[in-house]
């Protein structure tokens, strides 16, 4: 189709049918930045791959049950291979023998991938403060959202979900994850 006029002159050499797919096209067009649409594709179409160790990965079954229904956000494809998945729910205490199973998952993971990190467990350690336990699932990985709680309230995991679906919207810079190296653990 030919350009839009510029001019009353312009339009009168337009040929019918150019005015045709003219009119048309102001009748149902609408415009968009190619990044724009696929950041929109990619939020609401987060496959999460669950990781659940305690208390906190009984909490997360809530969230995709029925009564929370994550499946309301399109992220209720919940995988359980990394291969699958694009988005890490740590969900639980986090013990130094598991680091290098969850750097190895999150390896797998497609990208671009997001990490959250639910309860105190995953955020912090929470109150174990034993040697065999990892203080945050951070140490290991790259992680964009800690929801706080122990356990987090099933709302808590979804405002933590829509988080993560506002940065990618925004294009949000994610240094922590862009210089990330696996490096040994141990
Ligand atoms: S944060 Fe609390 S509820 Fe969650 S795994 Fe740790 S102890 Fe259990």
């Amino acid at each position: 189709m030919s350009a839009e006029p510029q001019n009353s002159t312009q339009a009168n050499t337009l040929s019918a049918n150019d005015r045709q797919l003219l009119e048309d096209g102001r009748s149902f067009a609408f415009t968009t930045k190619l990044d724009a649409i696929v950041a929109w594709g990619r939020k609401n179409s987060l496959w999460p791959m669950p990781y659940g160790t305690a208390c906190c990965g009984i909490e997360l079954m809530s969230v995709m049950g029925p009564r929370y229904d994550l499946a309301r956000f399109g992220a209720e494809v919940v995988r359980f291979s990394p291969r699958q998945a694009d988005l890490l729910l740590v969900a639980g205490t986090i013990t130094e023998k598991m680091a290098p199973v969850i750097i190895k998952i999150y390896q797998q993971m497609l990208d671009p991938k997001y990490v959250i990190a639910m309860g105190a467990c995953a955020s912090s350690g929470g109150f174990y403060r034993g040697y065999h336990v990892l203080q945050g699932v951070d140490k290991i990985i790259p992680t964009d959202v800690y929801v706080p709680g122990c356990p987090p309230t099933p709302e808590a995991v979804l405002d933590g979900v829509m988080t993560v679906q506002k940065m990618i919207e925004d294009h949000h810079p994610r240094p922590w994850k862009d210089n990330w190296k696996a490096g040994e653990y141990r």
